[in-house]
């Protein structure tokens, strides 16, 4: 491979070409050919350059090779690596190409319809994964570990949501803290059906993977039936989900014959360490997957700006309801409303963070990054306990923040958007614990005067103008409202929950 391999990922594959790293819907593939494809999108990219000079590469390609091809491709010219959500609709994909500032998109041909006319309405340069391909390579750039890496986007509480820079640095330390606490190996193989938009499903579940030498098999996205199909063909070894796709797993398991059951349950025994986070993972759930699978599921802590920081230990004792213990080289500490360090243990405190593995910036937001750190210290707004040692979550220190299917999810968005509703004068959103979900999002709503409020249509109006909020299709109101012999929502005080 013609270049100076310099980052850490790249290294890493180039010590274990011939071994088999990728599986997706199509094939399989090695880590030679994964080193091979990146590099001809690098040299697509680079045109007549010889470093793109961080500048902010969007793509939108479905799980499997191309993704990570097109994620290395874009290293290897130098660029900012920033992954569009597959599922989101027009105006939010508009939202983070402008927001990052984004120079080139590249898109799969399956969302070549979806992109191109954006891209050539803001003048950005547009590259097809088939286009880019075809490419001659060309030198590569040496590219310092301290340059940007990825920019992915989380809802914060004040504002639209955030780019938050990782450096190479960065992802580096944080896929190594997993490597080593939760034992990754070579000859491991993860069934990945995580978005890879998330810190989750980009750096524990692919990044760590293919950093281990091992194998990544990547489902187009997460269904039940196929991921139990798939643990039952075997030789899977790990598994990493939030607690919502548990729930999906276990309802699944319940609802099959008993036959079934017990192999579902023996495929489970087979496999070496299952892994929950994102989301507080309910004890009922944990108890119902031990009794299912066998397995006491890991469950670990982390942030899209931290990547992870606390977890149960794969060794030892991993305790329902809490979130373990400090990772390795993540230093934690917690802070009372004074700004006092809590020493005793059973009293709360905001989980602080710092470590080679907190981001480097919100992206072009200086303010915003100053406001989250105290000296050096990231603030989570998360306030935690330790009992025995272990440390477990109360809550956010922000009730504005919903968290959802693993989702943060901005209250302050949703009521903004729906105050643009012609018939709501009024509203206020919080989030609603839920077993299944973690949180529901929960919008109690006052009409305007005389205003009839059909609920049908404010569900199919709330989903095509949330959808650029993360709430996404599945919109369900939970609670009957009161209605006229029309079927009208006719009181003026209306509750309605929504549902992911
Ligand atoms: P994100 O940046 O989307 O990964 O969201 C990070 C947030 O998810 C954290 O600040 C927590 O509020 C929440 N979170 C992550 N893991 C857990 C967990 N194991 N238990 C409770 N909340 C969690």
């Amino acid at each position: 491979m013609p270049g100076n391999l310099t980052l850490p990922i790249i290294k890493r594959a180039q010590a274990q070409q011939q071994r088999p790293a990728l599986i997706d819907a199509q094939s399989e593939y090695s880590y030679a050919q994964l080193l091979g494809a990146a590099q001809l999108i690098a040299a697509s990219l680079l045109g007549d350059r010889r470093d793109l000079q961080e500048a902010r590469i969007a793509f939108m390609v479905p799980p499997g090779f191309d993704y990570v091809a097109a994620q290395w491709g874009i290293w290897l010219a130098g660029g900012i690596a920033v992954p569009l959500c597959i599922s989101h609709p027009l105006p939010e994909v508009e939202y983070v190409t402008e927001d990052s500032g984004a120079e080139i998109i590249i898109a799969h041909p399956v969302f070549q319809e979806k992109l191109q006319g954006l891209a050539e309405r803001k003048r950005i340069h547009f590259v097809l994964t088939t286009e880019a391909l075809q490419a001659e390579p060309v030198e590569l750039p040496d590219i310092s570990e301290d340059r940007r890496a990825m920019i992915l986007y989380t809802s914060g509480t004040t504002s639209r949501p955030k780019g938050v820079v990782n450096t190479h640095r960065n992802i580096t330390s944080q896929i190594t803290t997993l490597i080593e606490a939760w034992g990754w190996m070579a000859e491991d193989r993860i069934l990945h059906v995580l978005p890879l938009h998330h810190t989750h499903g980009i750096i524990n579940a692919l990044l760590c993977p293919l950093w281990a030498g091992a194998v990544c098999e990547m489902l187009p996205q997460f269904d039940a039936g196929v991921v139990w199909e798939r643990f039952m063909r075997g030789n899977i070894t790990v598994f990493m989900a939030v607690p919502t796709v548990y729930i999906k797993l276990i309802e699944f398991w319940e609802n099959a014959a008993p036959e079934e059951q017990k192999k579902m349950s023996q495929a489970c025994a087979k496999m070496r360490l299952m892994v929950s986070g994102s989301a507080a993972l309910p004890v009922s759930v944990f108890e119902k997957w031990k009794a299912i699978s066998g397995h006491a599921l890991l469950e670990r802590y982390g942030m899209t700006e931290i990547g992870m920081a606390i977890s149960n230990p794969l060794h030892g004792e991993r305790r329902p309801g809490y979130i373990g213990f400090p990772l390795p080289r993540v230093q934690i500490r917690l802070m009372d409303e004074s700004g006092s360090e809590v020493k005793d243990e059973g009293a709360p405190g905001e989980i602080q963070v710092k470590g080679p593995n907190v981001f480097l910036e919100y992206w072009r937001r200086p303010e915003a990054t100053q406001e989250a750190f105290v000296e050096d210290w990231f603030r989570s707004g998360d306030v935690a306990v330790v009992e025995n040692g272990y440390y477990r979550i109360l809550g956010r220190s922000s009730v504005d923040i919903i968290k959802t299917g693993g989702y943060k999810v901005s209250a302050l968005e949703i009521e903004e958007i729906l105050r643009g509703h012609p018939c709501i004068k009024e509203c206020a959103v919080v989030g609603v614990e839920d077993a299944e979900w973690g949180e529901r999002v929960c919008a109690a709503i006052t009409l305007q005067n005389n205003a009839v409020l059909d609920l049908e249509e404010l569900r199919r109006w709330a989903k095509k103008k949330m959808a650029v909020y993360k709430i996404p299709s599945r919109l369900a109101a939970v609670e009957e409202l009161p209605r006229n012999a029309m079927g009208k929502v006719t009181k003026p005080e209306v509750k309605v929950l929504f549902q992911e």
